[in-house]
């Protein structure tokens, strides 16, 4: 495994394991015990939580888990989210909340379910057209001191918006984490990865297999995709297509981190086999070209 420092004294793995998906896992507690073993004995150590996951309620299966296990915090990273708010019986629309109680209250509720003492790292979900940095700056500046939450990042955060929240802060924005894949390749082209190259920071990528469509998807493009990804595999010696994707997002110059979305340790290793592969320059526009139907300009 690879380790990417973050900020002084935090590393992540350079793959992590994200809990989105944790319900349709369909885990006992002892399974998810043994699957979170399994992970850390590949290296992976970073975990990516949101206070939004399985409708509120996957920090809290994780939490059963941690109870049981609490010797396992140590080994781990855990990343959590907040600021999204789902429509509800309480919350007449969906909407975003980056207010200084609300942040903190959130936080809180994360350590309570996750049955941890901190945060390594709290993200802010996703850009708000109504977030008062001032207020964000509060939440974060009183977390750090409580020692509740050791680091800060936001998520799916355009430069411009980006750029706007770290000029209140006084904290660090140590990543930005955004989609990215070879059939989602838009943050690549809107400015947010040279931004990250820019910063020094390292991306978090989300949905590094496009949620599993670069195998299923049956669009021309996604037909395109597989056909150069099987030519590169076989080049290259993979075993699967999965790791050539992997491979080209980890040749990327941002160092970026993926989050593996899946419950199955077979393909949780697929990223961390892959880290062994950098594409040449050719190899890695033929994904491109592929993807988009044309060459580039
Ligand atoms: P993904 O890895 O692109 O998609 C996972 C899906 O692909 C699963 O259904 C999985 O199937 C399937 N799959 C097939 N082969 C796979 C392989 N080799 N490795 C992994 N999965 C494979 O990622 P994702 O689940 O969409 O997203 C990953 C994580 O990103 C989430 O868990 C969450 O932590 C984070 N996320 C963040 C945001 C944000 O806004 N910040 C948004 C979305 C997600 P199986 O189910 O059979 O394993």
């Amino acid at each position: 495994m690879e380790y990417v420092t973050m900020a002084e004294g935090l590393e992540f793995s350079r793959v992590v394991l994200g809990f989105w998906r944790l319900l349709d896992w369909n885990l006992s507690t002892d399974e998810l015990i043994r699957y979170l073993e399994e992970c850390l004995d590949l290296g992976i150590t970073t975990m990516d939580h949101a206070d939004i996951y399985g409708d509120y309620t996957v920090e809290e299966k994780f939490g059963e888990a941690m109870k049981k296990r609490p010797d396992l915090r140590d080994k781990m990273q855990i990343i959590s989210k907040c600021g999204i708010v789902y429509k509800s019986e309480t919350a007449r629309v969906k909407y975003y909340n980056y207010g200084t109680d609300y942040i903190i209250g959130q936080v809180e509720k994360s350590l309570k379910y996750m049955g941890i003492d901190h945060l390594d790292t709290l993200l802010l979900h996703r850009p708000s057209p109504f977030m008062d940095p001032e207020e964000i700056s509060r939440a974060f500046e009183t977390l750090l001191k409580e020692g509740k939450v050791r680091t800060f990042g936001v998520s799916n955060f355009l430069p411009d918006e980006f750029r706007l929240l770290k000029s209140y802060l006084t904290v660090p924005l140590i990543t930005n984490q955004i989609e990215l894949s070879p059939l989602r390749m838009g943050n690549m082209e809107n400015g947010v990865m040279n931004l990250c190259l820019e910063e020094r920071i390292h991306p978090m990528l989300w949905s590094p297999l496009a949620g599993g469509r670069i195998f299923t998807g049956q669009g021309e493009e996604e037909i395109r995709l597989r056909e150069v990804l099987e030519v590169i595999r076989e080049e290259i010696g993979a075993e699967d297509i999965d790791e050539v994707a992997f491979g080209w997002l980890f040749s990327h110059p941002a160092k970026p981190i993926p989050i593996t979305g899946s419950g199955e340790i077979g393909l949780a290793e697929r990223p961390v086999k892959a880290l062994k592969y950098r594409l040449t320059p050719e190899q890695w526009f033929m994904i491109w070209t592929a993807v988009k139907g044309h060459k580039v300009p």
